[in-house]
């Protein structure tokens, strides 16, 4: 391990210790209509003496160094007494959480998860577990663990589907209920006819399966209409809203609702009025 890491890994343990991680959830909307269907929870490490920390840093040496664990329970802990608030506060929403496919090695994490929810009061299918192909193991193996979390009601999606090892075969041998398609193919789709391509071949299969298809990484306006066109179900991405803290989430609920018409070019052109209004959106 590099001195890097080690003060990086030392400065992770202590803040899992402190209570000093926070969660933040960007919101998925429907590209039927525009209204909220989930927020995915995304968890924040700002160090008073380290400075801020990305997840893409911290994830991986958490998985490495046997912290994995602890971060998936607390954070999936602190999402689901967040869920319970909206509720109280009128939002319903699904919560999806991202799973270390480390996690998923453990036979008895479907167990884990349901006793959360029950401990909580939170119904199991308002949650949906965003899977990520491991480097190691293909999610193929973990089909055991798979299948039980859907017995439980739980729902799961793949995560950044079309790189790794994730394919289309997967998609029917394994028993997922959504799809997230990967921002790289999103950001080239309106140009890009190969991506654009593939981006309706995974829709039209994974709706033939039944799975619900999400576009992650929307920033343009030009992909929302486009995926809109394509039958994509669910869109998130900087366009709709950057990663909220919980507090802001029905504020960002209500001002969407206004904005949306003049995303889809349902609303007249007026073309100087999306944009101060796009410019607003958080
Ligand atoms: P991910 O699951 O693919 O999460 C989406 C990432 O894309 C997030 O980065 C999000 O802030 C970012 N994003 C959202 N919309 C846009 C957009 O329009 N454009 C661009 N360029 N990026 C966008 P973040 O929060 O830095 O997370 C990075 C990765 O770290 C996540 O990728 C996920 O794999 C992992 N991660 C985050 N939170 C957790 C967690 O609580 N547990 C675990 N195990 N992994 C987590
Ligand atoms: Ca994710
Ligand atoms: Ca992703």
């Amino acid at each position: 391990m590099t001195a890097n890491d080690q003060k990086l890994l030392t400065g992770f343990e202590r803040a899992l210790a402190d209570q000093r991680l926070h969660m933040v959830y960007q919101p998925k909307i429907s590209l039927t209509d525009g209204t909220l269907q989930r927020v995915e929870a995304l968890v924040r490490w700002e160090d008073p003496a380290l400075g801020t920390i990305e997840p893409s840093r911290f994830v991986p040496l958490a998985e490495r160094y046997g912290l994995i664990d602890q971060l998936t329970q607390w954070g999936l802990r602190t999402t689901l007494r967040q869920w319970l608030k909206w509720r109280e506060a009128g939002i319903d929403t699904h919560v999806a959480f991202n799973i270390s496919a480390l996690s998923l090695e453990r036979l008895d994490f479907p167990d884990l998860v349901e006793r959360m929810c029950r401990a909580l009061d939170v119904p199991t299918d308002r949650l949906v577990l965003e899977l990520t192909e491991g480097a190691t193991q293909p999610l193929i193996k973990l089909m055991d663990t798979l299948t039980r979390f859907r017995i439980k009601g739980i729902g799961l999606a793949i995560d950044d589907f079309g790189t790794g090892y994730s394919s289309l075969m997967q998609l029917r041998q394994l028993p997922f209920t959504e799809v997230k398609i990967d921002r790289l193919f999103i950001e080239d789709a309106p140009v890009s006819e190969d991506s654009r391509l593939i981006v309706k071949t995974v829709i039209d299969l994974a709706h033939g399966l039944g799975l619900t298809v999400t576009a992650e990484g929307v920033e343009t306006v030009e992909q929302l209409r486009l995926l809109r066109e394509l039958g994509c179900d669910v869109a998130q991405g900087y366009l709709i809203a950057q990663p909220l803290d919980p507090d802001g989430l029905g504020h960002w609920q209500e001002r969407f609702a206004d904005i949306w018409p003049t995303l889809t070019g349902e609303r007249g052109q007026s073309r100087s009025r999306s944009h101060v209004e796009l410019d607003s959106l958080g």
